[in-house]
């Protein structure tokens, strides 16, 4: 879509309603004052009738002619005011209307734009491992000497490509439910201690894996909200701090109640983010570079545009804070309900 273009045709459409309005009432407004001219002199005119004519100073004797002459000019006056009027209305209304059109359209080109990068950043990540499984079995394929050994490591690596796959669309497919309006989600009563306890049942294997300990100092506290979408987010959360920390450390969970709402806090002693990454990372495929861990770290930076959206739908907020080799902390905000 060119929005210059369309800019351009928004300006013209309300340029012509503006000046449609103004001329029209410049046409009525000329009518009307041509009209009580007219009639102001045509009284003067009976006026000057009733004095004798000896009376009437010698300039005035001839007033049909001046009439004439008077009402001309009086009309040529208001033409040529009524014309710069109308300009000045053009040059003002072409202006304001170019503006209007760009702020009109401007909101529009920035979801365009957002839709466009998001389909182009999905569809090279869907390329990738795509990318990669067809390489390896054109090379299988043109290897004479291939061994049964050969096609198991190739299952299995097309079976992991597969995975990430599956993972990707699945991410996909969440952003695109918690994105658009969803009428038969059904908010409840729930336990956020409880949740945050599940979502870390969840995520235990792997952090047992990378001996991160867990650390939790949990207040009891109920909320209005979805059950598994809440699960959901933490789950993101903890993923993220036990995969952007370093062996042998440690997360801590907190939660409790300030004023009228609730604070989760996560907050890790992994990489960190940089200062210069921060404004970003909740934008859809973003993933700060971490040069030395990157590689090993999986990922499509999809899962804290996830997060964000579970927050904003429980009308909460999701902060963070971060230090560069000093770790992480990642605070929720979600607003108390009274039951
Ligand atoms: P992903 O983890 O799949 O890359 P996310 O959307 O969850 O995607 O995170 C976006 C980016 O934010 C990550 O790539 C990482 O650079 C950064 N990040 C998120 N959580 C943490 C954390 N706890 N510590 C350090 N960096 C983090």
């Amino acid at each position: 879509m060119n929005f210059r273009k369309a800019s351009l045709k928004l300006t013209f459409s309300y340029l012509l309603i503006v000046m449609l309005i103004s001329v029209t009432f410049s046409i009525i407004l000329y009518q009307i004052s041509s009209l009580e001219i007219d009639a102001g002199l045509t009284r003067q005119g009976r006026i000057l009738e009733q004095i004798p004519d000896d009376t009437v100073p010698r300039p005035f004797r001839n007033f049909e002619n001046i009439r004439k002459e008077q009402l001309d000019q009086s009309n040529q006056h208001l033409k040529m005011n009524l014309i710069y009027f109308n300009l000045v209305i053009l040059v003002l209304s072409g202006m304001t209307s170019w503006w209007l059109a760009r702020r009109t359209l401007k909101p529009i080109e920035e979801i365009v734009d957002l839709q466009n990068r998001f389909t182009a950043d999905a569809s090279h990540e869907l390329r990738t491992p795509l990318t990669a499984m067809r390489t390896e079995i054109e090379v299988l394929m043109r290897d004479k000497k291939v061994k049964i050994s050969d096609f198991k490591n190739l299952l299995k690596s097309n079976l992991e490509e597969i995975e990430k796959l599956r993972s990707l669309s699945d991410s996909l497919l969440k952003l695109a439910n918690y994105q658009g309006k969803k009428k038969n989600i059904t908010f409840d009563k729930v336990s956020l201690k409880d949740l945050i306890q599940e979502a870390y049942q969840k995520i235990l294997p792997i952090a047992k894996s990378k001996q991160i300990q867990f650390k939790f100092d949990l207040k009891e506290a109920l909320v209005k909200g979805n059950a598994s979408e809440l699960v959901e987010l933490f789950i993101i959360l903890f993923d993220n701090a036990v995969k952007y920390s370093p062996t042998n450390s440690k997360v801590w969970v907190n939660l409790k109640k300030i004023d009228h709402y609730l604070e989760i806090k996560v907050k890790d002693e992994g990489y960190g983010i940089k200062a210069t990454d921060l404004p970003y990372i909740f934008n859809r495929f973003y993933r700060a570079d971490l040069s030395r861990s990157r590689e090993q770290i999986s990922g499509y930076g999809l899962g804290l545009a996830i997060a964000k959206q579970i927050v904003e739908s429980h009308k909460g907020e999701i902060l963070v804070e971060s230090k560069l080799d000093q770790g992480s902390t990642f605070v929720v905000k979600l607003p108390l309900t009274k039951f």
